[in-house]
């Protein structure tokens, strides 16, 4: 089952991406959307015109995707046992992993519960180097 902040992650990703977003009530109707920047709490504002329901996602800061070379930091972090915290705004992040208890390989999707920014990576775990030993990165193995 999705969580809440899975779903509000998706909802955000179509609204920035210009696709449609389907009602999680309701299949097959679209909500219409809306920016709204206020003093105190930029969100995104959607309406279900069958249901009337409305959704409000907390926008501040704005929703993006993490690069690659950022997701794999935050599985290094993870195996450490670090803090996982959002890049844009530090909070926490919620970690979705599917392992493939065959061949050791993982699916890792990252979310912010604040600003739900999100990043996926898919590998084994032991291959996310970033940072760990300092000489590693420095090397360019491809020209
Ligand atoms: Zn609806
Ligand atoms: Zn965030």
């Amino acid at each position: 089952m999705p969580t809440e902040v899975d779903e509000f992650r998706e909802l955000a990703r179509k609204y920035w991406a210009g696709e449609a977003i389907e009602c999680p009530k309701h299949r097959g109707v679209t909500m219409t959307g809306s920016f709204v920047q206020t003093t105190f709490a930029d969100h995104l504002f959607l309406t279900c015109p069958r249901g009337k329901e409305t959704i409000q996602i907390p926008q501040r800061p704005k929703q993006m995707e993490f690069f690659d070379q950022q997701v794999e930091g935050l599985v290094e972090n993870l195996q450490r046992g670090d803090q996982i915290l959002c890049y844009r705004c530090q909070s926490k992040m919620e970690v979705d992993t599917k392992e493939n208890p065959n061949t050791g390989y993982a699916d890792y999707t990252f979310t912010c519960v604040r600003c739900f920014s999100w990043g996926t990576w898919s590998g084994h775990p032991s291959a996310a180097k970033i940072g760990s030993a300092p000489t590693a990165g420095t090397q360019k193995k491809k020209q």
